[in-house]
């Protein structure tokens, strides 16, 4: 299955992405762990993203579609992969089309996580990281009173981006420039909305529920 995942900050992208692509048995390609992955190891590709990054803004796009076209193109997503964080504006969803015709397939099905507002702050403001396998973990949802990963015993951190500033200004551009992309996979019928509050098992058992007539 060709899957892509759309969603405010906060909607719980990351963490169903996780779920969903393992019972897919499918690579979860995820723009924004790529990129965080090339921060923490200071490449090129890290040093400009990082930019962006930290004031909430969007890469831009010839740079996040030529990492995109690079991954897409292993070994491991040519039978199928679930996209999160990418694509982001119209601009690279049109992309997104072309470079999957080129290669001979298309999408199968867009899957937007569904959540007001006031919840997704809620969400972002209580994210913290695992700096080693980076698991996602909730202070409030998964009562952790400690900082330290309970899968791996790395260390959990603050994303720069999910401080409230940042976090602010990320909503802005979901706005401007990603809730347009809902419309857009509408109109190319794609588009399956779930919804997105409640416990993460509920909302992947959603999820899971959604995807089942589209699945081979
Ligand atoms: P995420 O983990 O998906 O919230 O992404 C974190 C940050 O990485 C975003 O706020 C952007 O700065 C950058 N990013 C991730 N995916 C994209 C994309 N498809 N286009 C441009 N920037 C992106």
């Amino acid at each position: 299955m060709r899957l892509v995942l759309v969603g405010p900050p906060g909607a719980g992208k990351g963490t169903q992405a996780q779920f969903i692509a393992s019972n897919l048995s499918i690579p979860k390609i995820s723009t924004g762990d790529i990129f965080r992955a090339n921060v923490s190891g200071g490449t090129e590709l890290g040093k400009l993203a990082k930019e962006y990054m930290d004031r909430g803004d969007l890469v831009p796009d010839e740079v996040t579609i030529a990492m995109v076209r690079d991954r897409l193109s292993e070994d491991d997503a040519q039978e199928g992969f679930l996209l999160d964080g990418f694509p982001r504006n119209v601009p690279q969803a049109e992309i997104l089309k072309k470079m999957l015709a080129e290669f001979g397939v298309a999408l199968d099905i867009v899957l937007e996580l569904v959540v007001d507002e006031d919840e997704v702050v809620r969400r972002l403001a209580g994210r913290r990281t695992c700096s080693q396998c980076g698991r996602i973990w909730h202070v409030d949802f998964d009562d952790k009173k400690d900082d330290i990963c309970d899968a791996c015993g790395g260390s959990l951190y603050q994303r720069d981006d999910d401080k409230e500033e940042t976090v602010r200004r990320r909503l802005e551009v979901y706005q401007e420039q990603t809730a347009p992309l809902v419309s857009y996979y509408a109109e190319e019928e794609l588009l399956v909305g779930v919804d997105a509050a409640g416990p993460v098992e509920e909302v992947t058992r959603r999820a899971m529920e959604a995807l089942a007539p589209h699945a081979d």
